[in-house]
């Protein structure tokens, strides 16, 4: 493989990149913020001066930009990857987005003779640094396989959900669950504390009953009572709150073009907009504890 050229190197891309690197592999970059490559480039990529550039003779591309509309305008907008890449080249794309507009992407590069994978993560900054992310992966057998062998530099599991767009079907029903899971982690320790019981006490019962879940496991969102969650670090890091709503609100987005009945879904998607808007869009999801800490006070 001669060139892999990542666009988008933001807090996700540029770890994700920097592994590309340490596997000795060749790596060009691209982000419309020019500073956003200085960290790469002083690591060995090569530096694009434009899209059109950057994608000329690679061998494979892979996007992680914020949201659906940024992903449409790189593949489909004129001297964009579709009309850029040579035929034959491997198309990956890692953001998270709506599996509509996935789909869409998939269809028109298959019409330009490229492969395209939607490949999502789960496991944050944190697993994009050590090389542990998830990729949840929607697209044909064969363009799996290929991707398979690049994502493996940056992930630990890869996992092959279905056709185009299946990788982000799989990767919101995740953050909702996680979302609802979350909200009612939030609510149930609430209660008890407010009831007299000590947070810690509480949730070595529950962890050991049937309310057990992965953000009790290890996430718990009320302070000092998991060293190493985000919560007794004032909940920075982890994932921000703002990413949770943006997650529900694609969820919510799936479920009306599917005509599924999404009611928990959409009381959470409220609970960490509310939250989000109140100015802590930028701290850990896990802070929607504070939320219902303030509800009781009020
Ligand atoms: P980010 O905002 O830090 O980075 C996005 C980068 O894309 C920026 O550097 C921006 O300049 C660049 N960009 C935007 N439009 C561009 C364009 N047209 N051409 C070239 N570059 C462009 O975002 P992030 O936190 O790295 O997240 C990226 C994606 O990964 C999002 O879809 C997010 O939902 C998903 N995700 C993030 C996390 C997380 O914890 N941060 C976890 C899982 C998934």
């Amino acid at each position: 493989m001669n060139k892999i050229t990542f666009i988008g190197l933001g807090n996700m891309g540029t770890p994700m990149a920097k592994n590309l690197l340490k596997a000795g592999l060749q790596v060009e970059v691209f982000d419309l913020n020019p500073n956003a490559t200085l960290e790469l480039t002083e690591m060995g990529a090569t530096s694009a001066s434009s899209l059109q550039q950057a994608v000329i003779g690679a061998d494979v591309v892979i996007t992680m930009l914020p949201a659906g509309q940024h992903v449409q305008s790189v593949y489909l907008g004129p001297n964009g990857v579709l009309e850029s890449a040579e035929e034959g080249t491997l198309l990956i794309d890692s953001s998270t987005i709506d599996p509509a507009t996935a789909r869409q992407v998939a269809t028109q590069a298959n019409e330009h003779g490229l492969a395209f994978v939607d490949a999502p993560v789960s496991g944050g900054v944190a697993g994009a640094g050590a090389g542990t992310l998830t990729f949840i992966v929607g697209g044909s057998d064969e363009s799996f396989a290929q991707a398979r062998d690049i994502l493996q530099h940056m992930g630990k599991n890869i996992f092959h959900a279905g056709d185009a767009g299946s990788g982000q079907v799989a990767k919101i029903c995740n953050n909702m669950m996680l979302g609802i899971l979350m909200s009612g982690t939030c609510e149930a320790l609430n209660l008890g504390i407010d009831n007299g019981l000590d947070p810690k006490v509480l949730s070595d019962i529950m962890l050991q009953s049937s309310g057990r879940n992965w953000a009790l496991e290890l996430y718990n969102p009320c302070p000092n009572v998991m060293e190493t969650a985000p919560a007794s670090n004032g909940y920075q890091g982890g994932f921000m709150t703002q990413l949770m709503a943006k997650d529900l609100g694609l969820a919510m987005e799936a479920a009306v073009a599917s005509h599924s009945s999404t009611p928990m879904g959409s009381v959470a998607r409220n609970l960490f907009n509310i939250h989000s808007s109140q100015g802590n869009g930028n701290k850990d999801f896990s802070s929607l504890f504070e939320f219902y800490q303030q509800q009781s006070k009020g």
